[in-house]
């Protein structure tokens, strides 16, 4: 089974990124649901409970074959923020090479979130220093499969080539040190099946060798888990350090030390350590109308970063010529004890608590509902979450909490959490079925209608009925990069 990683970086990859899928696909982009083809790169996140260093894949439960998507994974040595041409291959540290191994699916047109987000699902190989090779853009990788030659391709076949997706990447949001951008797979790669030796190899690189296996790792999970606080809980930086904190009143704020502050006076962090950020798409039936969409018949979940999130009181830059930008307000339900093929009616044991999440999106970019565009939804800073998160056992009923947003104190949103398409148990289930959930990991729960633009120096309020306020100001995107 994957070993449980403390892994604070996110991992990265971009699918329809080489000549020869767009290829392929050519016509169905043209057709309904596409209708187009993507402009911007079409990324995805890996959660956590994927990463594999045993070197053993484990098909999913009923599934029976995996494609092994061969890629090269750039590991970031540097930050890096609207990166060039020229200088976009100085902030990677070290590359390896990354098996994304997938369910075998034809659709680009939802989150593959079952297809690609299994535990064990991303084997990554030994990390080496960039330098050392030579030539990378026309890197070629190999997939033999027990011992014969599956496949070969050239990084020179990638639609956008190492520096000009780093580019496209960092022009929106920041690659932290340690994320790793995987460069992308092929559309139809090479099958596996339970017993199969596979050996993915590239010059100057060390092969990485795996297995498919098929035992079920449901009975091997250690029930790691965290403590429910007794009070609600939030973090603060102060002097320096992270530092946990209750309320005192209104205005105040207590610290362990039993110091008093001004809860304007500080910088609120989100108020635990978080993994995994799993949100949900079109989860209230009348937001989901104000769209124009059909409810969804399954949850519809995408992934967010971590250079998205910042706690209570927080900037959030609005891009630059853009015509809307609306705010989410949304119940975060926190996990605090690991899960998997969790029930519905035993889902509560699972739940450590509550907190509040502004789920900004940026309307300008959104595409067709490819895989969640990453320029909609993933953007620095874009995802206030806080202030505290409450003890899940002083919430009698999370499905009746009343949703409030402000926009410079008038009200613009209200609804209530009952009207969720997928309630918060519903949701632990489903993610339960397809990965592991650990302590930490947290799931935006969608958002009902009320939704209007908002601008430079508005300021939004974000409140759930027990939970609290999170506030949150836009301000002028090169004000705070
Ligand atoms: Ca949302």
């Amino acid at each position: 089974m994957p070993k449980l990683h403390n892994f604070d970086n996110t991992v990265y990859g971009v699918i329809l990124n080489d000549k020869k899928t767009l290829a392929k696909l050519a016509t169905s982009f043209n057709e309904i649901p596409y209708k187009n083809p993507p402009k911007a790169p079409v990324l995805y996140i890996k959660p956590f409970s994927t990463i594999n260093t045993d070197n053993v894949v484990n098909l999913p439960k009923e599934v029976q074959t995996l494609e092994v998507g061969a890629t090269l994974g750039l590991i970031i040595g540097k930050t890096a923020k609207s990166l060039t041409l020229e200088n976009a291959l100085s902030h990677i540290e070290s590359v390896a090479l990354v098996a994304d191994m997938s369910i075998p699916h034809d659709s680009y047109y939802r989150p593959a979130i079952r297809e690609k987000c299994y535990d064990g699902s991303l084997v990554i190989g030994e990390k080496i220093s960039i330098d050392k090779l030579s030539d990378i853009g026309n890197l070629m990788i190999t997939t033999q499969i027990n011992g014969q030659i599956a496949n070969t391709r050239t990084l020179g076949e990638l639609h956008r080539g190492i520096e000009e997706l780093l580019v496209d990447v960092t022009e929106f949001m920041m690659l932290n040190v340690g994320d790793i951008l995987m460069v992308g797979v092929e559309y139809q790669a090479p099958k596996v099946k339970k017993g199969d030796k596979v050996t993915i190899s590239a010059k100057g690189l060390t092969d990485l060798d795996f297995v498919i296996d098929s035992t079920d790792t449901a009975t091997s999970k250690k029930a790691q888990s965290m403590p429910m606080p007794t009070e609600k809980i939030g973090r603060i930086l102060h002097n320096g350090k992270i530092q946990n904190v209750t309320a005192k009143n209104d205005k105040q704020i207590q610290t362990q030390a039993g110091e008093i502050l001004d809860e304007t006076a500080v910088d609120w962090l989100p108020p635990i350590e978080i993994g995994s950020v799993f949100a949900l798409g079109l989860n209230y039936a009348d937001h989901a109308k104000e769209l124009a969409f059909k409810a969804p018949e399954t949850p519809l979940v995408f992934l967010k970063g971590k250079n998205t999130l910042v706690g209570h009181n927080a900037q959030t830059p609005r891009p630059q010529n853009v015509e809307y930008m609306h705010y989410e307000c949304e119940l975060a339900v926190v996990i605090g004890k690991q899960a998997y093929q969790v029930s519905a009616e035993d889902a509560k044991d699972y739940i450590l608590g509550y907190t509040i999440a502004n789920d900004y999106a940026i309307r300008d970019y959104l595409e067709n509902y490819y895989r969640p565009n990453l320029r909609v939804k993933n953007r620095d800073k874009c995802t206030p979450i806080g202030p505290w998160l409450t003890p899940a056992n002083q919430i009698t009923d999370p499905m009746s909490l009343q949703l409030t947003t402000r926009v410079n104190g008038e009200v613009t949103q209200q609804g209530n959490t009952s009207d969720m398409i997928f309630d918060v148990y519903k949701l632990v289930e489903y993610l339960s079925s397809i990965m592991t959930l650990n302590p930490g990991d947290v799931i935006l729960t969608g958002t009902p209608e009320g939704l209007v633009d908002v601008k430079v120096g508005d300021i939004i309020e974000t409140e759930i009925e027990g939970l609290g306020v999170l506030r949150n100001t836009i301000v002028e995107k090169n004000n705070i990069h």
